[in-house]
């Protein structure tokens, strides 16, 4: 997107964004006093720069055809989603509420059905990228040069067709792919480098032919470079992002089992509190 603004003030707003992002979170978590808040809060500020600065998109028009396609493979993650889209506009604050409650728009787990601007039901892990690839081949096909930009978790790095998909990605060329991994070094069985170890992920991803970056996925302003720094061009290019789940919340941060975390009931006020002592120019 076309950026009009200074950097400080560009990187200030996405961090704002992030924040807005992040109390989105706890406020639909609070609503079933329990999700994936951990990561939704790791994710928060990749997010916020894929929906408010990378991504092409209009917003109220989430079926526009020229849009760039934004993927969640990790559909678990559909509460840090759906935090996304209401701040990019798609969906309006107020719904959040709903969120997985009997005939909510917002399931707990991302389904393109029915829900506006989510491309895919992501979930079955290790599906995003091969639908990912076939979106960027298709796009490609039509002369549309809309990017396709594949969200995916590092736990599914152990499935073979993330793998297969990226090597066809590479094959056909998909300089219109962009991959970002969210390296938060957890999954559900485990830190991820006991259940298999994937290291060294830019080591991999080049052996695979995809133009790679590795950057701190919790610095704004290392990830507007980052993503600055691959651009649509001949081939796929993957972003790694480390992250620190339950960033931004001390407490959650060093919880244990923090795949799918227990917040009591009074400590959702503490999170938030937490959110605002961290980042007290924060609109909430
Ligand atoms: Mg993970």
């Amino acid at each position: 997107m076309t950026q009009t603004v200074d950097r400080g003030t560009r990187v200030a707003d996405l961090a704002a964004a992030a924040d807005r992002i992040r109390h989105h979170i706890l406020d639909m978590g609070e609503v079933q006093g329990q999700g994936y808040v951990g990561q939704g809060l790791g994710f928060a500020d990749v997010l916020a720069v894929i929906y408010k600065d990378l991504a092409n998109l209009r917003p109220q028009d989430p079926e526009w055809f020229d849009r760039d396609r934004v993927l969640l493979s990790m559909g678990h993650y559909a509460i840090a989603e759906y935090a996304a889209l209401a701040e990019a506009g798609t969906l309006s604050v107020d719904e959040l509420e709903t969120y997985g409650s009997d005939d909510s728009r917002l399931p707990m787990s991302g389904m393109s059905t029915y829900t506006p601007g989510m491309e895919i039901s992501g979930g079955s892990l290790g599906h995003g990228l091969g639908v990912a690839v076939g979106m960027a081949l298709g796009l490609r096909f039509q002369g549309n040069p809309a990017r396709v930009i594949n969200m995916m978790s590092d736990g599914e790095l152990d499935e073979g067709s993330t793998w297969e998909a990226a090597m066809a990605a590479a094959h056909h060329g998909l300089g219109n792919l962009l991959c970002v991994v969210d390296v938060n070094q957890l999954q559900a069985d485990g830190p991820t480098a006991g259940v298999l170890r994937t290291e060294p992920l830019i080591d991999k991803w080049q052996a695979f032919g995809w133009r790679t970056v590795r950057v701190d996925g919790n610095d704004i302003d290392a990830l507007v470079t980052a993503f600055e720094s691959v651009p649509p061009g001949d081939t796929p290019a993957v972003v790694l992002c480390d992250t620190r789940i339950g960033r931004g919340v001390p407490f959650l941060e060093t919880r244990e089992k923090a795949h799918f975390i227990r917040i009591d009931e009074h400590e959702w006020d503490l999170a938030r509190q937490a959110l605002r002592a961290a980042n007290p120019a924060g609109s909430n």
